[in-house]
C-alpha cells in the first residue's frame, strides 16, 4: 500500500511571530472519519483529510504524536482543545525564535475546534488540527504534534454505537487519550472502556513482546465539585486510585475493567478541573477571550495542559512497540478506519488481525525489498547470465526473504500471515520474471558490445 505524497508548497515554514499567528488563522480542522452519506450507520476515512494533515514529504519521517480528546459532546472537550492548540502553538513559536515561552494572556481568544453552546449536535465523527504542530522533543527530535477531536455523545441507544465506534477508533489512533467526563469517573465511562480491556487482554497474551498494547489515558474530570477532598491542583492521582480500586465485594465485570485497565494502557492519570465560571458555561455570547473564564480554571487548565504536552513528555505514538513515523500512521489509520467502518464494534479479534496485517506487510516489504537488492548485485555484472546461475541467485536471496518474513511476530489469525506470504511469493515470482527479461536484453546488448569492441576489424 503506497502514498503518493503530493503536496507541492513546503511544510511548516520557519516563522517568525507575527507570521506565525496569520499562518494559524488560516488553519481548521479537518474531518477525517465521518458518517457514510449513503449508509449514515457507517463511517468513512476521509482520505483528503488524511492526505492534507499528514501527507506531506518534510514529515514523512518525523515521529507521530496524537492527542486526542474524547468522550459525551457539550461537555468542553472542542474548548479544551483550543488551550492544547493555544499551548502548542506558543510553544512551537517560542523554539523556533528562540524567545521565552509566554502563553494565555488575558487578550488571548481561544479558537480553532469548533465548540458552541446549545444542545444541537454537530454530527459524529473524528476531526483532526489541519496540521501537525512541530515540537522539540527534550532528546532534540522534532515530533509532529497532531490534535484530535471527536464528536458524538452516549446519549441513546441509536448513537451510543457509533460513539463507542468513535471512542474506540479514536483510543486505537491516539498515544495520548483524554477521557472527559464531568464531575466524577461514573461507572458507565469505565464500562466504555471494555472493549480496550478485552483487546488488551488478547494482545497482551498474544503480543506480550511489545510491551502494553495503549500508552497513555487521562481522565479530565469537568466541574468538578470536592476540591476540599481533592484538591484541583493534585489531587487527580488520588481521586483516580479511589475510582479504579478494587474490593472484594465489586461485581466481577467491575473488578475486570479496573484491574485490566491498569495492564493495558502504559499510564493512567486523571486531572481534575473546576467550572470555568457562568461567561463560559452559560453565556451564548462567549466568544473564547481568556479573561471571559473563571481565574481558577485558567491556571488549572494551563497547569494541566502544561503537565500533558510539554517537550519532556511528549510520547511518539507506539504501534506494536515501535515508534512510527507520519508516513506509517497513514497505513495505521486506513487499516484500522477499515476495522471500524461498518459501525459494528469490532471483535477484540479483528483489531489484532488489523495489527498483524500491518505487520506483516511490512515484513513483506523489508522481505521483497532485501530480494531484488540482493538479485540486483547478482545479476549487476554487464554480460548475460546462464539461466541456471540466475536461479540459483533467486533461491538464495528468495531464502533470505522468506525468513526476514518469518521474523514478523506471529499474532492474530493464521489466514492473515498466510495470505501476505503468498502475496509476497508472488511478488517475489513476478520480479524473478523482470531479472529474466534484464538479463535477456544484456544477450542483445552484449551482442552488441562484442561487435563493437571488435570495432575497425570488422567489415560488413
Ligand atoms: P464538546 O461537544 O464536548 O466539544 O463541547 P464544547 O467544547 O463544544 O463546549 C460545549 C459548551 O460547554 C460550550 O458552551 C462551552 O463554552 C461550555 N464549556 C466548556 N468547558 C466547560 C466546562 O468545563 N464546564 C462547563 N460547565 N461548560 C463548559
Ligand atoms: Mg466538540
Amino acid at each position: 500500500m503506497s502514498f503518493d505524497f503530493d503536496l507541492t508548497a513546503p511544510f511548516v515554514p520557519e516563522f517568525s511571530t507575527r507570521d506565525q499567528m496569520e499562518h494559524r488563522h488560516k488553519v481548521f480542522p479537518v474531518q477525517l472519519i465521518a458518517a457514510n452519506s449513503n449508509n449514515p450507520q457507517a463511517f468513512r476515512l476521509n482520505e483528503n483529510a488524511l492526505n492534507a494533515v499528514l501527507g506531506h514529504r518534510e514529515i514523512a519521517n518525523k515521529k507521530i504524536v496524537i492527542i486526542s480528546v474524547a468522550g459525551a459532546f457539550r461537555k468542553g472537550k472542542s474548548f479544551l482543545l483550543n488551550f492544547f492548540l493555544e499551548y502548542l502553538y506558543a510553544l512551537q513559536n517560542a523554539q523556533q525564535n528562540d524567545i521565552k515561552l509566554e502563553w494565555l494572556g488575558d487578550d488571548t481568544q481561544l479558537q480553532g475546534f469548533h465548540w458552541r453552546s446549545g444542545a444541537k449536535r454537530d454530527t459524529v465523527g473524528i476531526w483532526l488540527w489541519g496540521e501537525p504542530i512541530m515540537i522539540e522533543a527534550a532528546n532534540g527530535e522534532k515530533y509532529a504534534v497532531v490534535l484530535m477531536d471527536t464528536q458524538g455523545t452516549f446519549d441513546n441507544s441509536s448513537t451510543l454505537k457509533q460513539c463507542t465506534t468513535i471512542f474506540g477508533l479514536s483510543t486505537l489512533l491516539s498515544s495520548l487519550q483524554c477521557y472527559n467526563v464531568v464531575d466524577n469517573i461514573p461507572e458507565d465511562a469505565l464500562q466504555h472502556l471494555t472493549l480496550f480491556v478485552e483487546y488488551g487482554r488478547l494482545a497482551l497474551k498474544e503480543a506480550q513482546d511489545f510491551g502494553k498494547p495503549f500508552q497513555q489515558l487521562t481522565f479530565v474530570v469537568r466541574d468538578f465539585k470536592s476540591p476540599e477532598e481533592f484538591p484541583y491542583s493534585d489531587g487527580g492521582s488520588k481521586f483516580l486510585e479511589q475510582v479504579l480500586q478494587v474490593t472484594p465485594d465489586q461485581p466481577e465485570e467491575l473488578r475486570v475493567v479496573r484491574e485490566q485497565l491498569k495492564e493495558c494502557f502504559d499510564t493512567l492519570s486523571c486531572f481534575l478541573l473546576p467550572h470555568p465560571g457562568y461567561k463560559v458555561a452559560e453565556q451564548g455570547s462567549f466568544k473564547g477571550y481568556v479573561k471571559d473564564i473563571r481565574p481558577l480554571f485558567r491556571e488549572e487548565a494551563k497547569r494541566m495542559t502544561t503537565a500533558l504536552l510539554n517537550p519532556q513528555v511528549l510520547q511518539p505514538k507506539l504501534v506494536n512497540g515501535k515508534e512510527i513515523t507520519c508516513k506509517k500512521m497513514i497505513d495505521y489509520i486506513r487499516e484500522f478506519s477499515r476495522v471500524f467502518e461498518n459501525n459494528l464494534l469490532p471483535e477484540p479479534r479483528s483489531i489484532l488481525n488489523a495489527n498483524a496485517q500491518l505487520m506483516c506487510v511490512e515484513a513483506a516489504m523489508e522481505a521483497k525489498t532485501s530480494y531484488c537488492r540482493g538479485m540486483d548485485r547478482s545479476t549487476a555484472g554487464p554480460r548475460m547470465m546462464s539461466e541456471k546461475k540466475l536461479l540459483e541467485a533467486h533461491i538464495k536471496h528468495g531464502i533470505t526473504a522468506l525468513n526476514i518474513f518469518d521474523k514478523c511476530p506471529k499474532i492474530g489469525d493464521g489466514e492473515v500471515r498466510s495470505a501476505n506470504l503468498a502475496r509476497l511469493q508472488e511478488d517475489i515470482n513476478a520480479e524473478l520474471e523482470k531479472y529474466k527479461r534484464l538479463n535477456e536484453d544484456k544477450r542483445v546488448t552484449g551482442c552488441a558490445s562484442a561487435l563493437l569492441a571488435c570495432g575497425d576489424s570488422i567489415v560488413f
